[in-house]
Formats: C-alpha cells, sequence, structure tokens
C-alpha cells in the first residue's frame, strides 16, 4: 500500500488480565480463579493490529504507561507492524482490562484507563500529519472526548467512527462519521443523542436509517451471528454472517472494524469492505481472545453464503 493508503488508528491500547472462576465472587468474597495471563488489547490496539495483519499500512495514536505492563499492551502491534511514531509513554501505568469469566460463560470486566486518558485533544493534533495523510482514521470510545472531537477537523479520508463504549458528543462529530460502525445497543445510545424526541426504532433497517436521517452519511450496523447491515447514499444492504463455529467472540467486533478500514483503504465500495469484514469477525469468533484470534492472511478466512466475497 502507498502512503496515501494508510489507516491511522487512535484509540485505547490496553492490558487484558485474565481471570477463570467457578461462578463470580460476591461483594466482600474472596475466590481461588484459574489463568492470570496477560494479553494486549484495548480496542484501538486490536483494530490496529487486525488491520495490519491483513496487510494494511497502519499507525497508531495513543498512549501507554511506564510501567512494565506498557511492553505487553504494545507487543501485538510490533509484531503486526504497525507504526508507533504516535505512541507516548506516560507517567503511570497502562491501561488494564480485568477480566472475570465464570464456568457459565458469562463475564465481568473492570476497565482503568490508565494512559488511555491522556490521549487528548492535544496529542491528537499533535499527530496532524499523519491524521490529514490518512486514507481512513479510524477511532472508539475509549479515549477522553475533546480527543475524538479534535478529529473531525483534521481527518482528510474518511472517519470510521465506531463509538464504543458511547459517550455525549458534540452531534457534529456523530454526523462526521463516515461510516458510523455501532451494534444495536450502541446505535439506540447514538440516536437516542441525535433525535431525542424520537421512539426509537425496533428494526435494523430502520434503526440504520434513523442514522442517516438524522445526517450520519453512513451506517454499519454490527448484529453479531446474524451479520450486518450496511446503509448509505447506495442503498441498505443486509451483510450475512460468515457461518463458523464460534468458540470466543471477544474482539470479533474489533477484527470486522480492522478489516473494514482496510477494505476501504482499498477504495472498496461500503457494502464489499463489509463482505470481507463479515469474513475476518467470523474468523476471529473462531479463536480465543483477541488479537490472538486474528488471521494473518485473507487465504484463512471463511466463505460468506451466497455468491461473491
Ligand atoms: P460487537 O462485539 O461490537 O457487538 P458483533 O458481535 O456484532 O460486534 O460482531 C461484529 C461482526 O463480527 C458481526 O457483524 C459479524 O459479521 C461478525 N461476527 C460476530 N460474531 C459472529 C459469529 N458468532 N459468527 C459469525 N460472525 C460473527
Amino acid at each position: 500500500m502507498s502512503p496515501a493508503d494508510t489507516i491511522a488508528v487512535v484509540g485505547s491500547i490496553n492490558v487484558d488480565l485474565s481471570a477463570q472462576v467457578a461462578r463470580h465472587p460476591q461483594p466482600g468474597e474472596t475466590l481461588h480463579g484459574r489463568g492470570g495471563q496477560m494479553t494486549p488489547g484495548g480496542k484501538g490496539a486490536n483494530q490496529a493490529v487486525a488491520a495490519a495483519k491483513l496487510g494494511g499500512s497502519v499507525q497508531m495514536i495513543g498512549a501507554v504507561g511506564t510501567d512494565a505492563q506498557a511492553e505487553v499492551g504494545l507487543s501485538g502491534l510490533r509484531a503486526a507492524d504497525v507504526g508507533l511514531d504516535g505512541v507516548r509513554e506516560i507517567e503511570g501505568p497502562t491501561g488494564l482490562a480485568i477480566v472475570t469469566v465464570a464456568e457459565d460463560g458469562e463475564n465481568t470486566i473492570v476497565v482503568i484507563a490508565g494512559a488511555n486518558d491522556a490521549v487528548d485533544a492535544a496529542q491528537v493534533t499533535a499527530s496532524r500529519e499523519v491524521l490529514e495523510g490518512a486514507a481512513i482514521v479510524v477511532c472508539q470510545g475509549e479515549i477522553p472526548r475533546d480527543g475524538i472531537e479534535a478529529l473531525p477537523a483534521l481527518v482528510q479520508g474518511r472517519f470510521l467512527h465506531n463509538p464504543a463504549p458511547v459517550m455525549e458528543l458534540d452531534p457534529a462529530v456523530l454526523r462526521a462519521s463516515d461510516p458510523l460502525v455501532v451494534n444495536e445497543h450502541e446505535a439506540a445510545l447514538v440516536l437516542a443523542q441525535l433525535t431525542p424526541e424520537m421512539d426509537p426504532p425496533q428494526q435494523p433497517e430502520l434503526i440504520a436509517g434513523a442514522l442517516r436521517a438524522a445526517g450520519i452519511a453512513s451506517v454499519v450496523l454490527t448484529l453479531g451471528a446474524q451479520g450486518s447491515l450496511v446503509a448509505d447514499s447506495d442503498g441498505t444492504h443486509r451483510i450475512p454472517a460468515a457461518p463458523v463455529t464460534a468458540v470466543d467472540t471477544t474482539g470479533a467486533g474489533d477484527a470486522f472494524i480492522g478489516a473494514l478500514a482496510v477494505g476501504l483503504a482499498r477504495s472498496e465500495s461500503l457494502p464489499v469492505a463489509a463482505r470481507f469484514a463479515s469474513r475476518v469477525g467470523a474468523f476471529a469468533a473462531t479463536g480465543h481472545g483477541a488479537q490472538p484470534s486474528y488471521p494473518g492472511s485473507e487465504d484463512q478466512l471463511p466463505q460468506l453464503d451466497g455468491a461473491g466475497a
């Protein structure tokens, strides 16, 4: 890919600390668990790694702490050859997600933002050159509000916005998304911000249509094992999920977004890029964890039902 095809990911870099327990502890209770592995995570890093492993030329803009965990957080990005010039080191802890998985599959997650809290408007603006030169700028909701709100003024390519978790944002920033990539829960929260007086629709087609009517040029609504729905000025398209046996869907949404960015950086239309992303998201659901479950080449990907890929 030429520099003009660069994907810039502005977002979180975390370390995931996982514990497996028979059941979740009650308040005040201590339980024995298993696990204790520390693996690289954070939505921003996951999406950057997914895109780079698929051949994208990716620059990360984010922050890690000065603790020993920083290297764990960066390990997947380094292995995937993601550019790290835009990653700052901030005195204090690296972002940490403490994940507890019970035998029934139910999990609880505590996220400590740590250094990710430093990815503010000043840091984003300091990466102006990378952002202005990128074909696609990707961001999520795990950095401060002013860091996200500084982006649209700097983006000259497409702003792939995945507001997860959803926070209160300037409506103009939500409307700059092209595409906005959300699941149904996030879509409802974004719609409530843009059109608080409206009764929220339930049907995916109506949800995507309402987001477009509220001023968002293109929308990708992800629907888990039901696939996704793409809506832009060319119409509304259902994208099937690739039929796989899912073992762990952690990070499947991030893999989908990384792949979507790669497709768009290759100048594919949004439905074509979403079909590619659907195959990548499904592949990620067949392996454990987030970054370790991401494909290293397109040959590994499952096919979608129906014609074409
Ligand atoms: P999130 O985790 O952000 O809610 P989703 O669960 O909707 O995201 O997953 C994102 C995409 O990954 C889906 O639109 C789909 O294409 C793919 N995907 C997720 N889970 C599965 C699954 N069990 N089987 C096949 N594809 C899946």
